[in-house]
């Protein structure tokens, strides 16, 4: 059983693929659970509602996040930060806070402005008992400082890891668990697999990040939680194990952060 922990099913089906065709290609690849990702917080209804129609119908289980990215951080609405809390508190799918974080790869407003959207939500996460969950890019030391100064009750995810092994060690040390998607399969992605051959046992996740980044043999098509196991073989040939073995640990690995029950 595969655990695809990060994936945004509202933007997989944009382009007007049917739902039930991409759950249907996930659990032919034995991908039995999927952690969906606010990509803002419009978005909720539609997450919801994918959520009865799929775990009704075809067995394989949803949980949501919800959380505003740093994407949104120059275009804030008032009260959007209690909005996130009542998702939160009000549908028992959700499981974390995220995906929230730093960005200075785009030009997404003040970094300052990025900095407080993402203390705001950890503190959220942390009244309600939650793990967030964190998208990270070009901003690595402001991050780990951030998390130092703001340290989560529940820690979390470091989603999509595409750094090497000086920062890996600094979110380990700070109890995270570390996130893999489909870009640590391209040739030049050295860096990443050195921190993905790394990380212990216990801290290690796989994802998709669907409908983006694609592993190797897909690259360039929309990317599906099916294509998680792609990932899950290269990473399984990476790390020396079989490939059962590695389904197994990153399933329980993400059952623990997101302290959900063995269900499956
Ligand atoms: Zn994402």
């Amino acid at each position: 059983m595969l655990f695809d922990t990060h994936c945004h099913l509202s933007l997989v089906i944009k382009n007007k693929i049917d739902i039930n065709y991409i759950i249907k290609n996930a659990l032919n690849k034995s991908v039995t659970s999927i952690f969906d990702i606010s990509a803002g917080i419009a978005d909720f209804v539609i997450r919801r509602a994918l959520v009865k129609e799929v775990t009704e119908k075809h067995g394989c289980t949803i949980y949501l996040s919800a959380g505003i990215p740093p994407y949104f951080c120059d275009k804030r609405i008032p009260g959007d930060i209690d909005e996130v809390k009542e998702q939160a508190e009000g549908e028992k799918s959700v499981v974390g806070i995220g995906e929230i974080g730093l960005d200075y790869f785009h030009d997404y407003g003040e970094k300052s402005q990025q900095i407080s959207l993402f203390i705001e939500q950890i503190e959220v996460a942390n009244k309600l008992n939650l793990p967030i969950v964190v998208h990270t890019r070009e901003a690595d030391a402001d991050l780990v400082e951030t998390l130092k100064h703001h340290q989560t009750l529940k820690n979390g995810i470091i989603h999509c890891f595409s750094s090497g092994i000086p920062t890996v060690k600094k979110l380990l040390d700070l109890g995270f668990y570390i996130s893999f998607a489909g870009n640590v399969t391209y040739k030049k992605s050295g860096r990443i697999q050195d921190a993905a051959g790394y990380v212990p046992d216990d801290r290690y996740l796989i994802e998709t990040d669907s409908p983006y980044l694609s592993p190797a043999v897909y690259r360039g098509k929309p990317n599906e939680p099916a294509y998680i196991a792609e990932t899950a073989i290269f990473l399984a040939g990476l790390r020396g194990i079989e490939l059962e073995f590695l389904a197994d640990q990153t399933a329980e690995n993400a059952r623990m952060v997101l302290g959900i029950g063995d269900e499956k």
